[in-house]
């Protein structure tokens, strides 16, 4: 069944002034999931100027108000989970258990920053003069622009928005093209739940909506999050326009197995982190750093669990891994091993595409394994947006941590160990926003900050009490009673 998806302006729902859109299932590329007419640059108009007026009502709103609409809407999330993550699935391909948790996650983002509103809410300090206090006190940024990417349709939405939102902001959201239609029902559930008219307005619409979304004159700032090298271009932008701009980007996560691990926890935790979510995590594992002294031990552990992952439509039950979110990432997966293995990788498992007609017609890609012997190779260093895994050897712990280092990205990292001294290493010299030890790359709590180092992240970080320091400016208050 095709949904037939409005974009949300000015309060108001209805199709956008372009042409026609819409996504497909990638498990079932002949089944069209959501149809659309796109938004264009008189409805962005119409969308910031609806912002503008509603964000001057929202902010006087008190907190504990704004916090109630966020509350019933993760209730209305969790009432539909299975109804939303069954749509998720169907339109961006991950397992049914993986959306339907993402939307479960989404209302627990929602509750956290409900939450925000029996928080602290700035600060006092002593002043150095008799009768003067002096407070921190923190205000919304206005009409923020939020540009998020296909990968977690509910997830990161819900992390940039519910924190914009409860500190009173109004949002104009751009979504990537290719989930219109999960993104239409997180918007359905904030209005649903008693979000005023304009305060939230949704553009569905081409990359090039987004630039022209931030350079609007009425948006006061960027919450971005997708691929370093678009990413990349709009700081450039908002450097221009002197807009607050915050950046999650690309990432190229690293695990470290040093010797003493427990190796099956070890190749269990590195296969989930390379391959849960189809390898579409910006904190997936991408390289295994071994330490050589447990190499074929640890790699005959980790093949065996990559080749064992079932690969299929992700409604079915029996399924571990569904299909890359389109052709073109199918592709370009694809094309990376190729590079990889023409460079002089060795292919542990996976590579060949499947050939059964179900797998050959959705964008199926078989979890690869390869080992290389010249970390210099692309698929050492550029993000492989898939379920693939690169593995390195190294002699011993320096090395270890310095092929762990040896990327231009610093999202997450993980290191399997007991070895006390090398965890403390690894916390002061692993140049990682996120961290796991003796557990996988990925995963990332609502209440704690979440965000990358070097070319993976721009300004300051996301979730946690950390959202507050992008969504609010501060305003120093010298306070006398005449
Ligand atoms: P993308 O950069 O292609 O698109 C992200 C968003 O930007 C989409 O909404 C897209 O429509 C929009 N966009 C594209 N071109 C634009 C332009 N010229 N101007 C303004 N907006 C534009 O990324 P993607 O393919 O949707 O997502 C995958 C990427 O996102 C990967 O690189 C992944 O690592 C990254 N990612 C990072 C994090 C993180 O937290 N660091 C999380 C998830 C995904």
């Amino acid at each position: 069944m095709t949904v037939r998806v409005r974009q949300l302006i000015a309060g108001r729902w209805r199709d956008g002034t372009g042409p026609r859109s819409e996504s497909r299932n990638p498990a079932r590329p002949g089944e069209v999931v959501a149809d659309l007419a796109v938004a264009t640059e008189p409805d962005l108009d119409e969308a910031v100027r609806a912002a503008a007026v509603a964000a001057a009502e929202w902010r006087l709103a008190a907190m504990h108000e704004r916090a109630e609409v966020l509350g019933a809407a993760a209730r209305l999330l969790d009432a539909r989970a299975e109804e939303y993550g069954s749509e998720l699935t169907r339109e961006e391909g991950k397992t049914l258990a993986e959306g339907v948790g993402e939307v479960r996650r989404a209302a627990e983002i929602f509750r956290f920053n409900a939450g925000e509103a029996d928080r602290e809410a700035g600060e006092i300090y002593s002043s150095p003069r008799r009768g003067e206090s002096i407070m921190v006190v923190r205000r919304p940024l206005g009409v923020v622009a939020v540009i998020t990417p296909w990968n977690f349709p509910a997830a990161i939405p819900a992390w940039k928005i519910a924190p914009a939102l409860v500190h009173g902001n109004a949002v104009v959201w751009k979504p990537a093209s290719l989930v219109p239609l999960l993104a239409m029902r997180l918007a359905e559930t904030l209005t649903e739940a008693g979000l005023p008219d304009g305060v939230l307005s949704l553009l569905l619409g081409p990359g090039a909506l987004g630039t022209r979304l931030v350079e609007h004159p009425g948006v006061a700032a960027l919450s971005f999050t997708g691929s370093t090298e678009v990413g990349t271009r709009l700081m450039q932008t908002c450097a221009r326009l002197r807009k607050p701009v915050q950046a999650e980007l690309g990432g190229k996560n690293a695990a470290v197995v040093l010797a003493d691990a427990d190796l099956d926890h070890a190749a269990a935790e590195v296969i989930a982190g390379a391959m849960r979510s189809t390898g579409q995590k910006c904190t997936a594992t991408s390289r295994l750093v071994v330490d050589a002294a447990v190499e074929d031990a640890l790699l005959d552990r980790v093949c065996r669990l990559a080749a064992g992952l079932r690969v299929g439509d992700g409604l079915r039950p029996d399924v571990d891994l569904g299909p890359a979110a389109s052709a073109d990432a199918r592709g370009e997966i694809l094309t990376a091993v190729e590079g990889a293995v023409a460079g002089g990788a060795e292919v542990l498992t996976g590579r060949t595409p499947y050939a059964d007609t179900e797998r050959a017609e959705g964008y199926f890609v078989p979890p690869t394994v390869l080992r290389l012997a010249d970390p210099r190779l692309a698929v050492w260093r550029d993000e492989v947006f898939g379920p693939v895994l690169s593995v390195v050897r190294a002699a011993g712990r320096d090395e270890a941590l310095r092929l762990a280092n040896d990327s231009a990205f610093g999202l997450s990292g993980a290191v399997f160990t007991n070895d006390l001294d090398f965890v403390l290493r690894a916390m002061s010299e692993f140049k990682v926003g996120v961290l796991h030890v003796n557990s996988e790359t990925a995963g990332a709590d609502p209440h704690v900050p979440f965000g990358g180092v070097k070319d993976s992240g721009y300004g300051p970080k996301e979730q946690g009490r950390a959202a507050r320091d992008f969504y609010t400016h501060t305003t120093t208050v010298y306070l006398r009673a005449s």
